[in-house]
């Protein structure tokens, strides 16, 4: 598995001040994508278990970040490596929340097959779920690019078997907004 980028301190990919991570490799080809130098598997640089430690020791070192954000790429295509790495970031951050992004919906990844996939969908709080659809593109969305993209509770979601949007003030749904996402689903 490679990374193709590290922010140590970001406030735009998810609540609060977080560490974000770029997974190499995508293969949803969506149109219009920002990050097309992500899509290869070989982009950035092999992401050691050296380096994985390095990333982890130097977010202990920050107090004010309150999580990370696994972004990519599509960090659901290394699902198994992604997923050895997060058991070692709940370990030795337990006060860490993950959010995840993914082309995928949150029902193909609570549903797949794929080995990995659901396990690492288990381990993260929030999922930013869907292609990026250029017909509907929105920039006054937070930490999405597109109005069918659902920020979503993961722990509520398996708890009642369906996608629950995440009810974060932060996040600035309105209650249309929730009822409009929910009709896609
Ligand atoms: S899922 Fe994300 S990285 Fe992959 S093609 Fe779509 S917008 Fe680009």
């Amino acid at each position: 598995m490679n990374i193709c980028g590290y922010i140590p301190e970001s406030v735009n990919e998810g609540d609060g001040l977080r560490a974000v991570v770029f997974i190499s490799g995508c293969k949803h080809g969506c149109a219009g994508c920002f990050s097309r130098h992500t899509w290869s598997f070989q982009a950035g640089e092999l992401f050691t278990e050296k380096l994985q430690q390095q990333l982890i020791d130097e977010m202990k070192q920050n107090p004010l970040l309150d999580g990370i954000t696994i972004a990519g790429g599509d960090p659901f295509f290394s699902a198994i490596e992604v997923a050895s790495w997060i058991d070692r970031i709940r370990q030795q951050l337990p006060h860490f929340s993950i959010w995840i992004y993914s082309g995928y919906t949150w029902e193909e990844l609570y549903t797949s097959s794929i080995e990995g996939v659901q396990r690492l969908l288990s381990q993260c709080d929030i999922l930013i779920d869907g292609k990026f659809i250029e017909s509907q593109r929105d920039v006054s969305l937070r930490y999405r690019g597109s109005r069918n993209q659902r920020i979503i509770d993961i722990v509520q979601s398996e708890i009642q078997g369906q996608p629950i949007l995440c009810q974060s003030s932060d996040i600035g749904y309105k209650s249309a907004d929730i009822n409009a996402m929910t009709t896609l689903t």
